[in-house]
C-alpha cells in the first residue's frame, strides 16, 4: 500500500497548526482546521488516502467523532463505501453497542449503532481518526467494530504522537496506518 514522498508529508505537516495549553496547560493540540481551510493540502490528503484503500475492498468507513467524520466521510465517499460514525455517549439515537476506556482520571464511553454494518458479517472496515494520542479511544473503538461482527481492515491516523505509544495498544487487535509521525 503507498506512502506519502518526504516533501508530502512536510507539505501536510506545515498546514497543520500547534496550538500550545489548549484545551488545558501543558497540551500542544494539533490543530488540523488549517489543513482543512488548504484545498491543496485537503485535496493531497484525500487523495493519498483513497490511493492506499481504493483496492482494499472496503465495506464501511468508520470515523471517530469528530474530526474523524471530516476525514471519514469523505474517503468514505471515494471509496464506494458506507460510512459509520463512532460517536461519544448517548449521541447516537438507535440502539447502541458501547465500550469504556481509561483517562488519565477515569474513564469515557464510546457507542456505535448495533445494526451500523447492515447485517453484514465480516464486514471490512476501515477505521479512521485525526490522531492517536495514547490510543485508549482507538482501542476502544476497534473492540467496538469486532464487537459488531466486522473486520477492521485497518486502524488509520492522520498524525501519531509516537512519544506517547498509542500504536502499541492498537497493533494488537489491528493494523496501523499513520501518514504522519510527530516525535
Ligand atoms: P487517545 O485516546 O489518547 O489516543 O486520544 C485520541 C483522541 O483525542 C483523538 O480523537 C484526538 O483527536 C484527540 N487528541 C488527543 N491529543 C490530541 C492533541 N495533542 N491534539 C489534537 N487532538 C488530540
Amino acid at each position: 500500500m503507498k506512502t506519502l514522498s518526504p516533501q508530502e508529508k512536510a507539505r501536510l505537516l506545515e498546514s497543520i497548526r500547534d496550538i500550545p495549553d489548549f484545551p488545558k496547560p501543558g497540551i500542544l493540540f494539533k490543530d488540523i482546521t488549517t489543513l482543512l481551510n488548504d484545498a491543496e493540502a485537503f485535496g493531497l490528503l484525500m487523495n493519498h488516502l483513497a490511493d492506499r484503500y481504493r483496492d482494499a475492498d472496503i465495506d464501511f468507513v468508520a470515523g471517530i467523532e469528530s474530526r474523524g467524520f471530516i476525514f471519514g466521510a469523505a474517503l468514505a465517499d471515494r471509496l464506494g463505501a458506507g460510512f459509520v460514525p463512532i460517536r461519544k455517549k448517548g449521541k447516537l439515537p438507535g440502539t447502541t453497542i458501547a465500550e469504556k476506556y481509561a483517562l488519565e482520571y477515569g474513564f469515557d464511553e464510546i457507542e456505535m449503532h448495533i445494526d451500523a454494518f447492515r447485517e453484514k458479517e465480516g464486514a471490512r472496515v476501515l477505521l479512521i481518526d485525526d490522531l492517536i494520542a495514547t490510543g485508549g479511544t482507538a482501542e476502544a473503538a476497534v473492540k467496538l467494530i469486532r464487537a459488531a461482527k466486522g473486520s477492521c481492515v485497518e486502524a488509520c491516523f492522520l498524525i501519531d504522537l509516537t512519544f506517547l505509544g498509542g500504536r502499541k495498544k492498537v497493533e494488537p487487535l489491528a493494523s496501523v496506518y499513520a501518514v504522519l509521525e510527530v516525535a
